[in-house]
């Protein structure tokens, strides 16, 4: 998607501070940090959102997850961390592609606001 902000990281036309980069998947530091740690995490495809996750995309969700999962290691988020994936208007989802957030580094509240 051509107008799409995530997708023009993935294409290296917008810059961001990239920590993981696969053939499928990429993890990049959120410009506008809510913790310590946050990392967003996509698949480079464009979906939307994971409403768009469709039966062909088993082994991205699970490189994704993997990803993330290798991501609270190097980040040093033993303590434990949150995933977080916003859905549409009410979700507060503002980049309509996919993205997981991992946010640490501190103690989480919930429920979220
Ligand atoms: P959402 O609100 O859609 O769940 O999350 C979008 C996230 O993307 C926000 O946390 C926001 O700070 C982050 N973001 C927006 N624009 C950029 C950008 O240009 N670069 C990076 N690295 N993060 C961005
Ligand atoms: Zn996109």
């Amino acid at each position: 998607m051509s107008d799409c902000l995530f997708c023009k990281i993935v294409s290296k036309e917008i810059e961001a501070d990239v920590v993981h980069e696969s053939s499928e998947v990429l993890a990049f530091r959120d410009i506008n940090p809510a913790a310590p740690t946050h990392v967003l995490v996509i698949p480079k495809r464009h979906l939307s959102s994971a409403t768009d996750l469709g039966d062909a995309d088993g082994d991205l969700l699970v490189e994704l997850f993997q990803t993330m999962a290798s991501l609270a290691v190097t980040e040093g988020l033993g303590a434990g961390h949150r995933i977080v994936t916003n859905v549409g208007e009410h979700g507060g989802q503002t980049v309509p592609h996919l993205h997981f957030h991992v946010v640490g580094g501190r103690p989480m509240a919930w429920p979220p606001g």
